[in-house]
């Protein structure tokens, strides 16, 4: 049983500092199609529950070991926000950590209660899942427990968004041929615009899931995220799986970047050379422009 893991460097939360509350076994509300962790029946409320103290002693320690640490990532084998003592843990570790950001990983499901929002607001980042905007595509794809109802999370995702003022991310995970629906996206594109999260990442099946499922490539996920609105601050962050890079002309570019203004890791992921000649050629002539990080059309 290890609470602490890591540190793991990640492009977003540099080096990073994990924090296991369900150390012991997997304690969930969800059962994901998608889940990594072994199946296991959904609870609504821990069984075991390690003391705040302990876990306090834990990060303690492992901060005098690592230095340089720039995030303590609070997450858990399952649902960590069904911890019952995390407003305390929080409010605890804020005390010590001094510049080092603090980060909770949750699927969302407990944001319309009162004493989540308590606990939450008290993070740097905030990071919820979202898969499915639609009741339907919500069972299938996150089986939650019968208590959970997909619109009191959509409320309460709302009602948190107004009163949090720091980093509140949103990720959907996507499953082949489920909630990759273009009617579906449509529905979660309609909510995340009145949700207005500062990031929305995109991403899929990286390991061999506990269910038969497929994941997305990153060119499938590419094409997903075109079809969300302009407004939205999209990022792919499911890289590993990348069928092909493109070969495309003058006029295919100007065509995506219409469609999604690229980012430098997103010409890297799909260009190949010539694509990325011709991208240059843009730039040149002025048709194109890199600005605040993205090849967008030149205004
Ligand atoms: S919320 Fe996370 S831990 Fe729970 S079933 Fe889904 S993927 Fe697994």
């Amino acid at each position: 049983m290890s609470i602490i893991f890591g540190p793991i460097n990640s492009r977003r939360f540099g080096k990073s500092l994990g924090v296991d509350l369900s150390p012991s076994f997997k304690q969930c509300n969800f059962d994901c199609l998608y889940c990594e962790l072994k199946s296991s029946k959904v609870t609504n409320s821990y069984k075991d529950i390690v003391g705040v103290d302990e876990v306090i002693k834990e990060i303690k320690e492992a901060l005098e070991k690592y230095k340089d640490i720039d995030f303590i990532t609070i997450t858990a084998n399952g649902e960590p926000t069904l911890y019952p003592n995390l407003k305390e843990l929080i409010k605890k570790i804020n005390s010590f950590k001094g510049n080092i950001k603090s980060l909770i990983l949750s699927n969302g499901s407990t944001i319309y209660k009162k004493e989540v929002q308590e606990a939450l607001i008290e993070f740097d980042v905030v990071k919820l899942s979202l898969d499915c905007a639609t009741k339907r595509c919500f069972k299938r794809v996150d089986r939650a427990s019968k208590e959970i109802d997909l619109e009191d999370i959509k409320r309460g995702m709302l009602e948190f968004r107004k009163k949090f003022k720091n980093r509140f991310q949103i990720e959907i995970l996507f499953v082949k041929g489920i909630n990759d629906k273009k009617e579906e996206i449509e529905k979660l594109n309609q909510f995340l615009l009145e949700l207005k999260p500062n990031i929305i990442d995109l991403n899929s099946i990286d390991r061999p899931p506990a269910y038969r499922v497929e994941g997305l490539s990153y060119n499938e996920l590419f094409e997903i995220s075109t079809l969300f609105s302009k407004e939205l601050n999209i990022n792919i962050a499911n890289k590993k799986r990348i069928d092909a890079k493109f070969s495309y002309s003058k006029e295919e570019i100007l065509e995506t970047i219409k469609r999604r203004p690229l980012k430098r890791e997103d010409i890297e992921a799909l260009f190949d050379i010539n694509s990325k000649k011709e991208l240059e050629a843009l730039l040149k002539t002025q048709k194109i422009e890199l600005k605040n990080g993205f090849y967008q059309l030149k205004e």
